[in-house]
């Protein structure tokens, strides 16, 4: 976390992930939110992980968008995340605080492993790329 006094600039994200979590039972509606954003958006929709990975602790899928995507995609999962829980977390060269202290959570937050997190990288160039879209887009949101 930075000091009081020295604000970070916006220009340090690179990019955005929202992580869909989801148990079994609840399976069905982020098969359905997956579908309609799918149709909605250009972005990344990663793989199903039905059991926790890395720093979640529960079953999700993520997604990898463009800056510019964040003002139509967020509000719109704000509408539509269907009582799922969903970290939205931004990229920057300071993961551990991208997900711990910078993310921010549509529904109820749920706990992240802190260890797998970096606290720090070197470069930009180490920020995970933004993947290609895997998306096309059929409806306007
Ligand atoms: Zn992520």
């Amino acid at each position: 976390m930075s000091e009081i006094g020295t604000p970070l600039a916006v220009g340090e994200i690179a990019s955005y992930h929202a992580h869909i979590y989801y148990e079994a039972a609840e399976r069905p509606r982020a098969e359905h939110l997956r579908k309609l954003i799918g149709e909605r958006f250009l972005l990344r929709i990663g793989s199903w992980h039905d059991h926790p990975v890395g720093p979640h602790t529960k079953g999700m899928y993520q997604l990898a968008f463009a800056v510019a995507e964040f003002p139509r995609l967020v509000p719109w999962l704000m509408l539509n995340r269907d009582g799922l829980s969903i970290l939205v977390h931004p990229n920057t060269l300071r993961p551990r605080d991208d997900h711990l202290v910078h993310a921010l959570w549509l529904g109820d937050p749920l706990p992240l492993k802190e260890e797998p997190l970096p606290v720090q990288l070197s470069a930009r160039a180490e920020i995970e790329e933004l993947p290609p879209a895997n998306t096309a887009p059929t409806i306007a949101p």
